[in-house]
């Protein structure tokens, strides 16, 4: 099997596919991989590395994207101003895609129908799972991970206070509020990183269940004051809320939200617009030179002041919008995608070749073009 790792196009994107270290297991299990020169740098993975651990450096990432059999990347494909040409129009007949498409979002429709139009078999990382044997495939949560980390430290760095409790001759500053709001996966990190950071933590879920991890890692919790049978729906995710149960949320957190110094908004239900918890009342009456990071961004974002991709001051309080937070930490979240990878390729492959099997759960969640249409039924109720 030969697989291409081209270097990511995206502004601003700093990860790539595969570390050294992956690209030794992928050979070892028998596969060629192919490497765009320069494709790891911003990740700090060196050419010289890729080739020590056997990969061949590739110049001309079209000639990369002709010999492979599979292509790996980070972000769905793009147009690449180098070679004037859609990534998608670099690809081929059967040729299989790995990667984050986010298919279902309104903006990836023409390009997904490309792919179909194109007869490529394209496979979404945001599509895998969350379930048990599925796991170490998940790279989404990996990101989620990431994100709840930098976000705390995107945060920190914005504030104009010391995190911590500081003792010292002129007396004892108070160790800052943060108030994490949502309790999934990177709402945990974002707890976890702002307790070793010193902060005193505050969080809120509508999911008990995600109170009570919330609690085992050192914060207070919040009531949302949303009963468990409305919040918790099936398999145990948390409900979309009626508007008037969101209001109903909003004052029971309000107080919290206004006293915090970093609030970290992560709310979310997968698949649906993130719910407006922070609205410009409550950004009004908190300090300035608060913090507030919405991580839910891409789905909208939880606070009504947010602007997508950008850091903006409105009453004094620093709102960040950025997208791409993995992107900010792109070593760890390189390790953590690749490997990711790995373990879900080489779930598809049977004697050295990808092949998949649409009664697997995994491969059902993840397909959205077989290589003549579109399958992901995500993607065609929402294209209509
Ligand atoms: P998750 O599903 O693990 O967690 C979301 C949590 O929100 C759940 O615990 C859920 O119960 C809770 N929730 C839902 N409705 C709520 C409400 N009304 N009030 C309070 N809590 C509520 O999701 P995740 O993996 O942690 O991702 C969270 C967000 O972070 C998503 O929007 C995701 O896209 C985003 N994200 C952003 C970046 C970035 O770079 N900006 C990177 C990774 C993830």
């Amino acid at each position: 099997m030969i697989i291409g790792v081209p270097k990511e196009i995206m502004k601003g994107e700093r990860r790539v596919a595969v570390t050294p270290e992956i690209v030794s297991k992928f050979v070892a299990d028998g596969a060629t991989i192919l490497v765009e020169s320069g494709a790891g740098a911003g990740a700090n993975f060196l050419d010289s590395e890729y080739e020590k651990a056997g990969a061949t450096l590739i110049d001309d990432v079209t000639e990369l994207f002709q010999k492979a059999e599979v292509i790996m990347k980070v972000k769905e494909p793009l147009f690449n101003e180098q070679t004037n040409m859609h990534e998608i129009d670099m690809m081929h007949k059967g040729q299989y895609l790995i990667t984050f498409i986010h298919p279902a979002s309104p903006v990836n429709h023409e390009m997904v129908q490309k792919m179909a139009d194109k007869g490529i078999i394209g496979l979404t990382l945001d599509g895998v799972p969350r379930i048990s044997r599925a796991q170490k495939m998940d790279a989404l949560t990996s990101m989620s991970t990431c994100a709840g980390y930098k976000g705390v430290i995107m945060a920190t760095d914005h504030l104009t206070k010391f995190v911590p409790q500081i003792f010292s001759a002129v007396g004892m500053i108070k160790p800052a509020n943060v108030f994490v709001v949502g309790a999934g996966v990177s709402g945990l990190q974002a707890i976890a990183t702002a307790k070793r950071l010193g902060a005193v933590v505050y969080a809120t879920d509508i999911r008990p269940d995600a109170c009570e991890q919330a609690k085992s890692l050192g914060a207070k919790i919040v009531d949302s004051g949303v009963p468990a049978d409305i919040a918790v729906g099936q398999g145990g995710y948390a409900n979309s809320l009626s508007n008037e149960w969101v209001q109903k949320q909003v004052s029971n957190i309000r107080e919290a939200m206004v006293k915090a110094d970093i609030v970290i908004l992560t709310a979310l239900v997968p698949g649906k617009k993130a719910p407006i918890l922070m609205t410009e009342d409550i950004i009004k009456e908190m300090s300035p030179g608060s913090v507030v990071v919405d991580i839910s961004v891409d789905q909208g974002g939880n606070c009504d002041l947010t602007e997508p991709g950008e850091i903006v001051q409105k009453h004094n309080v620093t709102i960040q919008g950025i997208k791409n937070i993995p992107g900010q930490v792109p070593t760890s979240s390189t390790w953590m995608f690749a490997n990711n990878v790995y373990h879900l390729v080489s779930y598809l492959t049977k004697d050295g070749k990808i092949n998949l099997d649409m009664s697997d759960e995994i491969v059902s969640s993840i397909m959205v073009t077989d290589g003549e249409k579109i399958v992901h039924e995500g993607t065609k109720e929402a294209m209509g």
